[in-house]
C-alpha cells in the first residue's frame, strides 16, 4: 500500500498518493486549501502531456542545475504546496547547489510559516528564511512582497516552483535569474522564466538535484555551455505541442 492506502495496483496510484501528500499538507497546516485547486490544473496539463518529463523539460532541468551552480547567491523559494510534495527534495537540491530555502506564500500567515519551516527542517533543511519579512519586494501588494533581506532580494538565482504570475514577473523585472516549474507553458510564470520547467514538481525537483550532483565538479566553461545551449521559447513551443498533439 502507498500513501493514504491507495493500492499500489490501482492504475492511478502515484497520483493518488500525491494527491494525499496534498492532503495531509492541508491537515497540518501547511498547504492551503487553495493549493488543490491549484494542483488540479497542474495535472491536467501533466495527463496531456503523459506524466512524464518531456525531452525539452529534461533539457531545461539541466540548465536548471547549471544555474543554480554558477550562482553566487542561489535561494530556492517554497510554497506549502512544494513543502508538502516535494521537503526532501528540496533539501537535497539546496545541499547540492548550496542554495538558501526561503518560504514564500501566497495567503501568508505566520501559523502557516512556522509550519512549513518546522516541516522543512523534520526533513533536514539548516536554515529556513523567510520568516522575518524584514524587505519587500517592489510592484507588488504588501503581503505579496514580504521576503528576508537575506533571501531573494540578495540572490542572483531563484527557483521559483508553482510561483504565481504576478511574483513571477516581479521578480523578472529585478533582473533575477528565475527558474520556474510550472506544467502551464502558457502560464504567466512560465512565460516570465528565463528557464521554464514544464514538469510536475514531483520528478522535476529530484531531477534538477540530480543533475546539480552530476555536474558539481564540472568546469565553470561546461556549465555556461549547457546554459547558453537551451532555449526557452523552444522549450515552451515544445511543450505546449506535446500538449496539443502528444507528439514530442
Ligand atoms: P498565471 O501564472 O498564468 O497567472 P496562476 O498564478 O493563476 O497562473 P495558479 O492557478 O495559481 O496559476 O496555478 C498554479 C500553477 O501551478 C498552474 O499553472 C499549474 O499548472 C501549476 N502546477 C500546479 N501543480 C503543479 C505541479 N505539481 N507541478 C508543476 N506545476 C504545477
Amino acid at each position: 500500500m502507498t500513501d493514504g492506502d491507495v493500492p499500489e495496483s490501482h492504475p492511478r496510484s502515484e497520483s493518488l498518493a500525491v494527491r494525499h501528500r496534498l492532503e495531509a499538507g492541508v491537515e497540518r497546516g501547511i498547504t492551503h486549501t487553495q493549493g488543490l485547486l491549484a494542483h488540479g490544473r497542474g495535472e491536467a496539463f501533466d495527463y496531456l502531456l503523459g506524466e512524464r518529463t518531456i525531452e525539452s523539460a529534461a533539457r531545461a532541468e539541466r540548465s536548471a542545475a547549471a544555474h543554480l551552480l554558477l550562482a553566487d547567491r542561489p535561494v530556492l523559494s517554497v510554497n506549502g504546496n512544494v513543502a508538502a510534495l516535494v521537503p526532501e527534495g528540496i533539501v537535497e537540491l539546496a545541499a547540492a547547489t548550496d542554495a538558501a530555502i526561503e518560504v514564500n506564500l501566497f495567503n501568508r500567515t505566520d501559523e502557516r510559516l512556522a509550519a512549513i519551516a518546522e516541516h522543512l527542517r523534520e526533513h533536514g533543511a539548516h536554515e529556513v528564511l523567510g520568516l522575518d519579512a524584514d524587505a519587500r519586494l517592489p510592484g507588488l501588494d504588501h503581503e505579496r512582497a514580504k521576503v528576508d533581506a537575506a533571501g531573494i532580494p540578495a540572490a542572483d538565482v531563484v527557483l521559483v516552483p508553482l510561483e504565481d504570475g504576478d511574483r513571477a514577473e516581479a521578480l523578472a523585472a529585478l533582473g533575477k535569474v528565475e527558474i520556474v516549474v510550472d506544467l502551464n507553458p502558457l502560464s504567466r510564470s512560465a512565460q516570465a522564466a528565463d528557464v521554464p520547467v514544464v514538469d510536475d514538481i514531483v520528478r522535476a525537483i529530484p531531477a534538477v538535484a540530480e543533475h546539480a550532483r552530476e555536474l558539481a565538479g564540472a568546469p565553470n566553461g561546461e556549465l555556461e555551455r549547457i546554459i547558453a545551449a537551451f532555449d526557452r521559447e523552444r522549450a515552451l513551443e515544445a511543450a505546449e505541442r506535446t500538449i496539443r498533439t502528444g507528439d514530442g
